[in-house]
């Protein structure tokens, strides 16, 4: 089971994100919504990261992921597997709560 807990933004040191355990990079939505932004040019990459812009706000993690992606040019298969879970996740909740 994973430990959910709420940190400040490292950058704005206002807004509360929810994170969890072992996440280091915590930066808020707000402040990370331009480098989530930027262009993704492999088009399988940019399908990948083709998600509602919800999911970004709500999770971190995904945020953090993206973001790598940016930064570094790729990601392990560890880090894949775990996003696409993500993913699924709040895809599910999603539809049982009708949203
Ligand atoms: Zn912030």
């Amino acid at each position: 089971m994973s430990i959910i807990f709420q940190q400040k933004c490292f950058r704005c040191k206002k807004n509360y994100v929810t994170v969890s355990r072992g996440q280091r990079y915590i930066i808020c939505y707000d402040c990370q919504k331009q480098d989530l932004h930027k262009n993704i040019k492999d088009p399988k990459m940019k399908k990948f990261f083709n998600i509602p812009e919800e999911f970004y706000q709500k999770n971190s993690f995904l945020r953090d992921i993206k973001i790598k992606y940016l930064q570094f040019g790729e990601l392990s298969e560890k880090q894949i597997d775990a996003f696409k879970k993500t993913v699924k996740k709040y895809k599910e909740e999603k539809k049982a709560n009708k949203l």
